[in-house]
C-alpha cells in the first residue's frame, strides 16, 4: 500500500507564521494543474506498488482550486494507479472557501475527508496570524462541512504569544462542541523568513513562553481525552479509530509519492524533493529537465528517522524493529534508553517503548538522546 501527496502551491494571503511553499499570485494556477497531471504520468513507476490507500491534497491552500481542477488531478491519478475503493482522499481547505455548493462539488469529484485550517475561533488571534477568515466563518464552515462529510479534521494552533491561556481554553471548548472526528493541535513555532520571524528579529514580537506552551499542551491532552479523543500522535487527536490514514502511513515509514512544487517523496530507501519554485517547476516539467533532488538514506538515517517518527505515536518504538538495524544501533539504543526510562520520560512494555505524559513534553529531546550521530 502507498499514498500520493499533491502540493497545491497557492494561498490567498500569507499567514504570518507560515514557512510552507506557496505563491499568493494564482496566475499560473491552470498551468500548475497541467504540470501536476504531467508529473503523475512521468512518475507513475516511482512507488513499489500501484495500489493507493490514501491521496492527500495539501499546500498551500488546495481549496483555491475549482472542483474541475481537482477532478482532473484525480482522473490522472486513476489513470496511472489503482485507487482502493476504500481509499482516504483528503483535501486541506480554508474556512472561507467552504460554501455548500463547493462542498457538494468536492464530494462529487471524490474527496471523502476534509482537513480545515481553523487555527483559532477568536477574531483577534486570526487577525494577528493574518488568516483570511474570521471566527464566525470558522464555525460555520465546520457545520456546513459536517452536513456533507463525516470525516472532518480541524487544525488549531496554541501557545502563541499574541493570545492568552483563556483563549486557548475557549478554542478547545468550541472545538469539542463542534465535535469533528479529528483534531490536529500544533504549538506555534517561529520560523526564520516568516513575518513573525522578522518581527522577533526586530524585537517587535516577544519570544514564546515555553512554560505556557507546555501548560496548554497538557490542557489539550486532558480536555480532548475527556471528550473521547485518542491522543495518537504528539499533535493529533482522533475519535476511536478515526486516525488520519495518510499521515499515519508517513509515521509508519510507508512509501509515498509527492507531486507538485516542493513535494517530498519516499520509496523506502531514498527521499526526494521537488524544487520549491512554481516557475522553475513548470519550466522543468515542460522541458523534460530534472525538477527534484534525491538523497539515498543510509542505515543511520533510517534508524534516526524510525526513532523520531515512532516515538511520537501511541504505537511507540518497537524494540524488534530496532533489532533489524546493525548491532551498533541496538547497543546505542539500549545504552541510552536506561536514563530516559529512569527519568520517567518513557516506559517499556512488551518490548515497545512509549513516551509517558511527561516524556511527551520533551518528545524531540528524547528522540535526540536516542539518535545515532556518527
Ligand atoms: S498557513 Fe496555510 S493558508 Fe496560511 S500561508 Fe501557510 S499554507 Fe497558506
Amino acid at each position: 500500500m502507498a499514498g500520493i501527496y499533491i502540493h497545491i502551491p497557492f494561498c490567498r494571503q500569507a499567514c504570518h507564521y507560515c514557512n510552507f511553499h506557496f505563491s499568493t499570485s494564482q496566475k499560473s494556477r491552470s498551468d500548475i494543474v497541467k504540470a501536476i497531471v504531467k508529473e503523475l504520468e512521468l512518475r507513475q513507476s516511482y512507488l513499489p506498488t500501484k495500489t493507493l490507500e490514501t491521496i492527500y491534497f495539501g499546500g498551500g491552500t488546495p481549496s483555491v482550486l475549482k472542483s474541475d481542477e481537482i477532478s482532473d488531478i484525480l482522473t490522472a491519478i486513476g489513470k496511472y494507479f489503482n485507487i482502493e475503493s476504500s481509499a482516504e482522499i483528503t483535501l486541506e481547505a480554508n474556512p472561507e472557501d467552504l460554501t455548500t455548493k463547493y462542498l457538494e462539488q468536492l464530494r462529487e469529484v471524490g474527496i471523502n475527508r476534509l482537513s480545515i485550517g481553523v487555527q483559532s475561533f477568536i477574531d483577534n488571534d486570526l487577525q494577528f496570524m493574518n488568516r483570511s477568515h474570521n471566527a464566525t466563518q470558522a464555525k460555520k464552515s465546520i457545520e456546513a462541512a459536517q452536513n456533507i462529510f463525516e470525516d472532518i479534521s480541524i487544525d488549531l494552533i496554541f501557545g502563541g504569544q499574541y493570545s492568552s491561556p483563556a483563549n486557548w481554553t475557549y478554542n478547545l471548548k468550541t472545538a469539542i462542541l463542534l465535535d469533528p472526528v479529528h483534531i490536529s493541535s500544533y504549538s506555534l513555532t517561529i520560523e526564520d523568513g516568516t513575518t513573525f520571524g522578522n518581527w522577533m528579529a526586530k524585537n517587535k514580537l516577544q519570544p514564546i513562553k515555553d512554560e505556557i506552551q507546555k501548560e496548554q499542551f497538557l490542557e489539550t491532552i486532558e480536555s480532548l481525552s475527556q471528550a473521547g479523543y485518542e491522543h495518537y500522535e504528539i499533535s493529533n487527536y482522533a475519535k476511536p479509530g478515526q486516525y488520519a490514514r495518510h499521515n499515519t502511513n508517513y509515521w509508519r515509514s510507508k512509501p509515498y509519492l509527492g507531486i507538485g512544487p516542493s513535494a517530498h517523496s519516499f520509496d523506502g530507501h531514498t527521499r526526494q524533493w521537488n524544487v520549491s519554485n512554481n516557475h522553475q517547476y513548470l519550466k522543468s516539467i515542460l522541458n523534460g529537465e530534472p525538477f527534484y533532488t534525491i538523497e539515498n538514506l543510509t542505515e543511520q538515517d533510517q534508524y534516526n528517522e524510525y526513532i523520531l517518527t515512532s516515538l511520537r505515536t501511541m504505537w511507540g518504538c518497537d524494540r524488534n524493529r530496532i533489532n533489524s538495524f546493525d548491532p551498533v544501533y541496538q547497543d546505542h539504543f539500549d545504552h541510552n534508553i536506561r536514563q530516559i526510562i529512569s527519568d520517567k520520560k518513557a516506559l517499556s512494555k512488551h518490548n515497545i517503548l512509549y513516551l509517558t505524559q511527561q516524556g511527551k513534553l520533551f518528545a524531540d529531546q528524547v528522540a535526540e538522546e536516542l539518535f545515532y550521530i556518527n
